[in-house]
């Protein structure tokens, strides 16, 4: 049955309360994993029907197409975003590459800004770039260069939410103001800021991709991804997508995805890890609260420290973007900080002694993790490619996790402590 996506429940409650399209037979409380690839039906009749979407709650027919527990995880998402529609995949990347490859075109061009995740700079720098679709990269601090950087084959406008490891937030519902002028879609990776938290539709976003990795898998237990389509942009100026349809309540966007590219390029997610991604979506916003109170209490005590000579966190005062950041957020804005030392040699001695937090890449488990980017995440980018993307090798940047803020406190002081 249809469910109800009731927005006056509040966030946590619309995702524990979300129900099942079909009823469990056992009652299970939690949807099972449906770990099969193909689906059977009683008679050639209902077959034939579920593969040409003629009944009323859609069939699964092969789990690369469709699958229970993966469309549970999907009504979780949509639940807290709400979104139109959802679509999970295999990662976060996936989620990226799928929703560029429903909409670019040879001839076409991506407008974003070159502080990317390291994959999705690659990804349009060289991947999409095979196929004939440029990237035209702006400092989305100047409204003025985006604006310039449009044409009539641009097929949408990209950034992060808050980049990485830059931290820099792009002025969304201004861009916003000439992308509708223009007819460009404002598409967003909003993996750092989860929708407890920022509301997307609100401020501009047609489509926000996010790597489910991150907050969702509830402490880093699996790989995932989705593309949240708020069914706000009118795909009939896009030259690829003019021609699709709007179906079976999915805009020309969802559909063309969903029908076509997804099923073609084959990244479904796996039912066990969405199976862990809805459990995580259970508790995300507690998390991401935890996370992010711990995080800028950890911003505020690094900048009282003689040894870190700069630290970076949306909401500090020292941070340009606290402004935009206050305005975009409900609460603080998400677990990622950045510090610097004096340089490379005092980061690496800071890391190797620290004994709670964990040198590991990744963001959002609930372990608070260290990484150096430059030796690391931008270690084989050729240094032109370094320059353009402007990586200081004295930064390192820190998930904040869940552990106790004062055990976290401590270990950063017995780190900054000169023994030898
Ligand atoms: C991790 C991450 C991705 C990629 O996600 P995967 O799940 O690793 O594919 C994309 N964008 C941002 C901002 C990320 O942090």
């Amino acid at each position: 049955m249809p469910q109800n996506h009731s927005q006056n429940k509040k966030f946590s409650t619309r995702i524990i309360s979300e129900k099942f399209k079909k009823q469990d037979v056992h009652g299970a409380i939690s949807m099972p994993i449906y770990r099969n690839a193909a689906f059977e039906f009683p008679d050639s009749e209902s077959i034939a029907a579920a593969f040409q979407y003629k009944e009323e709650v859609a069939s699964h027919t092969y789990t690369r197409i469709t699958n229970p527990s993966v469309e549970n995880l999907e009504c979780k998402i949509k639940a807290a975003s709400g979104a139109e529609n959802v679509m999970a995949l295999a990662s976060g990347m996936a989620a990226i590459s799928n929703t560029f490859l429903t909409i670019a075109y040879t001839g076409s061009n991506i407008v974003t800004s070159p502080h990317l995740f390291g994959n999705t700079f690659s990804l349009f720098n060289f991947t999409l770039a095979a196929f004939g679709v440029e990237v035209r990269f702006v400092n989305t601090d100047n409204i003025e260069e985006v604006a310039s950087a449009i044409d009539e084959n641009t097929c949408a406008f990209f950034c992060e939410l808050i980049t990485n490891p830059h931290l820099e937030i792009a002025n969304l519902p201004e861009i916003s103001k000439i992308l509708k002028m223009r007819n460009v879609p404002m598409i967003v990776d909003a993996t750092v800021i989860p929708w407890c938290g920022f509301d997307a539709r609100k401020a501009g976003v047609d489509i926000e991709v996010v790597s489910t990795t991150k907050y969702i898998s509830g402490g880093a237990t699996t790989i995932g991804g989705a593309i949240v389509d708020y069914g706000t942009f009118n795909w009939a100026h896009n030259k690829r997508l003019s021609t699709v349809i709007k179906k079976d309540g999915m805009s020309q966007f969802s559909f063309k995805l969903k029908r076509e590219i997804a099923r073609n390029m084959g990244a479904a997610m796996d039912p066990e890890t969405a199976y862990l991604q809805a459990l995580g979506m259970e508790s995300l916003q507690l998390r991401f609260e935890k996370m992010s109170t711990s995080a800028y209490d950890l911003a505020k005590f690094l900048s009282e420290q003689n040894k870190v000579v700069k630290v970076g966190y949306p909401k500090l005062e020292s941070s340009p973007y606290k402004k935009i950041s206050d305005s975009l957020f409900s609460g603080n804005p998400g677990a990622m900080l950045t510090f610097c030392l004096e340089n490379k040699e005092a980061c690496y001695k800071f890391m190797d002694r620290l004994q709670i937090i964990r040198r590991a890449t990744n963001l959002f488990d609930n372990k608070t993790l260290i990484i150096h980017p430059e030796s690391t995440i931008y270690g084989t980018f050729p240094p032109e490619m370094k320059g353009l993307i402007g990586i200081e090798d004295n930064l390192m940047r820190l998930s904040v996790g869940l552990e106790d803020v004062a055990d976290l406190q401590a270990d950063i002081i017995q780190a900054l402590e000169d023994k030898n």
